[in-house]
């Protein structure tokens, strides 16, 4: 996806909202604003691609009911959510797996959306 013209207008006045909710710069006596006004702007840049990333993933609460085994190929049950911490190149999120239990095979398994990956 392109960044277009109206994101940058609405990323511009998000940047003007945060700058009033939490008002001016902290800049030491021998600091450099432009120095601190750039490292809240990446931490920021950074807060937003995880928060970008974690809600493009799909919910584990939207899991169906039933998956199949990949060892025997038949249904198994849905168990429950497994949390899982993914390293991004903006810092680690957090991503919830549905988890699933075969009764033939007596084991659990996590059939990972291949969009999401194995964190390997
Ligand atoms: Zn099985």
């Amino acid at each position: 996806m392109k960044t277009t013209e109206l994101m940058r207008e609405r990323i511009q006045e998000f940047s003007r909202q945060l700058r009033e909710e939490f008002g001016p710069l902290a800049v030491s006596a021998d600091g450099c604003l432009l120095e601190v006004a750039e490292e809240w702007g990446v931490q920021l840049g950074d807060e937003l691609a995880r928060a970008v990333t974690e809600q493009a993933l799909p919910a584990a609460a939207e899991s169906p009911a039933e998956a199949t085994c990949p060892q025997c190929q038949r249904l198994a049950r849905w168990k429950g959510v497994r949390k899982r911490r993914i390293e991004t190149r903006r810092g680690a999120i957090h991503v919830s797996e549905p988890e699933y239990h075969c009764p033939t095979c007596r084991r659990s398994f996590f059939p990972s959306d291949p969009r999401v990956g194995d964190g390997a």
